[in-house]
């Protein structure tokens, strides 16, 4: 995306030398570059994480947090990835359980054939999702007792008639990325821009690298090179190598944080039109709104009047009751969610994630698409392919909090 919205680099300078090797450098420290780095030290090999920006700086800082099944799948008949996101929302609560909360989530029906098929539809997601280690015992799940559903204020003068309660796993993804740079030993080159490859023979050698804070020039010499560059990566491979392969479907969406309003304690999933989903969700002594999806372009995409008011829109139809209009709107963030390229709306595109070995550099793969739930799982399987070594303990091994504080804080 383009250079005069990249956020502008901290004070401080970079102590590592002009010239750097590694056996694998990875170009993007999002929830997937930070990953991997844990994957990669896990297995004792040595690896650079380089990023433009921050650790955690980018989309995996805009996402909804939550580590999840992904119960719209249930709608899509996306079975395989709502499976394998309710396991990995396990072992997330297992090595990362400072920076998650378990949740009953409330669905709301509008009459009882939509209640019943929630009820069947949400059985069956708990029941595949039943490995929850941490769950707090006084958290309910199935039918929300109507007295309960008639307490919370967003159930007053609606559609709704009920709710539905299932269980989901609550992050904080900017800290538990963190959190996975900082469970490695990679090389850190935050701040670092990449001024150019150098190449011979089919393979990369050697990136020369520009620190942002000072101008300093690094040249990080690697055998192999991972790139996950999240929405950029269109725009990255244009910019190094002159391709114009569009690899990606980029879809913007929006979250809103208001002020807490007193009542609602469970977060609520309310169904909307063509497969998504509203989420309203106490957080944090706040109450986070989202999510829309708009198809974008490559570069810093703003968030449209549009879009804002489609949210305003869908809250006072479906939550009429609360003031949303007049309640103090604290922040609100669009993120670009990274959709591997397909025909269609992008609300039914799948959020599955690639795994490109490059056409033209052998020693080259590309991670395309993904989301926060499942991108341990993406980076364990990439690491035992680019090392020819498993790594069990992937799986149980606690992450190290990076900055010592016992909660995630925004
Ligand atoms: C609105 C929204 C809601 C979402 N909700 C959820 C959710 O609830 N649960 C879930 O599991 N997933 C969710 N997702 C998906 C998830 O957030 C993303 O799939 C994930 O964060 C992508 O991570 P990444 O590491 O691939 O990309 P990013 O986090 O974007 O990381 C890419 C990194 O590359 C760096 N970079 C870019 N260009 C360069 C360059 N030229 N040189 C060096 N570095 C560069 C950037 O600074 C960035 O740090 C959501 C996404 C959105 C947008």
């Amino acid at each position: 995306m383009s250079e005069p919205a990249w956020p502008a680099p901290p004070e401080g300078r970079c102590d590592l030398p002009a010239v750097l090797d590694t056996e694998i450098a990875i170009v993007g420290a999002g929830i997937h570059g930070a990953a991997l780095a844990r994957e990669l030290t896990l297995r004792g090999i040595a690896c650079a994480l380089v990023d433009r920006g921050e650790v955690g700086g980018g989309t995996s800082q805009w996402s909804s947090q939550l580590l999840h099944g992904g119960i719209r799948y249930l709608l899509t008949g996306d079975i395989r990835q709502m499976r394998e996101g309710l396991a990995e929302r396990a072992t997330w609560s297992r090595i990362a359980p400072r920076r998650c909360r378990w949740e009953a989530f409330w669905m709301p029906h509008r009459s009882w054939p939509e209640g019943l098929a929630h009820r069947l539809g949400i059985g069956l997601y708990d029941h595949w999702g039943a490995e929850r280690p941490g769950w707090p015992p006084e958290l309910r799940l199935g039918g929300v007792p109507p007295s309960t559903f008639q307490a919370d204020p967003r159930s007053a003068g609606g559609p709704f008639r009920g709710a539905t309660a299932y269980a989901d796993l609550m992050t904080w993804d900017r800290e538990l990325t963190r959190d996975l740079a900082a469970s490695s030993e990679a090389l850190r080159l935050d701040f670092h821009d990449v001024a150019s490859f150098e190449d011979t023979a089919g393979e990369l050698h050697r990136a020369v690298l520009r620190d942002r804070r000072d101008g300093a020039t690094r040249r990080l010499s690697a055998r192999r090179w991972v790139f996950a560059l999240g929405p950029w990566t269109d725009g990255a491979m244009a910019g190094w190598f002159g391709e114009d392969r569009k690899r990606l479907r980029l879809s913007s969406g929006i979250h809103l944080w208001f002020d807490a309003v007193p009542g609602c304690e469970r977060p609520w999933a309310i169904r909307r039109p063509k497969g998504r989903i509203l989420f309203v969700i106490p957080r944090d002594g706040l109450l986070q709104v989202g999510t829309t999806e708009r198809e974008v372009g490559d570069g810093w995409v703003p968030i449209l009047e549009a879009e804002r008011e489609e949210l305003f829109d869908a809250l006072a139809a479906n939550l009429p009751a609360i003031p949303w209009r007049s309640l103090p709107l604290r922040a609100e963030e669009l993120g670009v969610r990274p959709l591997v390229a397909a025909s269609g709306l992008t609300t039914h595109l799948s959020r599955e994630a690639v795994l490109e070995r490059h056409a033209r550099f052998g020693n080259l793969t590309l991670v395309l698409g993904g989301k926060l739930t499942t991108a341990r799982a993406l980076m364990d399987r990439l690491a035992t392919g680019l090392t020819g070594r498993a790594c069990p303990t992937s799986r149980t091994a606690p992450l190290r909090v990076w900055d010592g504080q016992p909660e995630g804080i925004r």
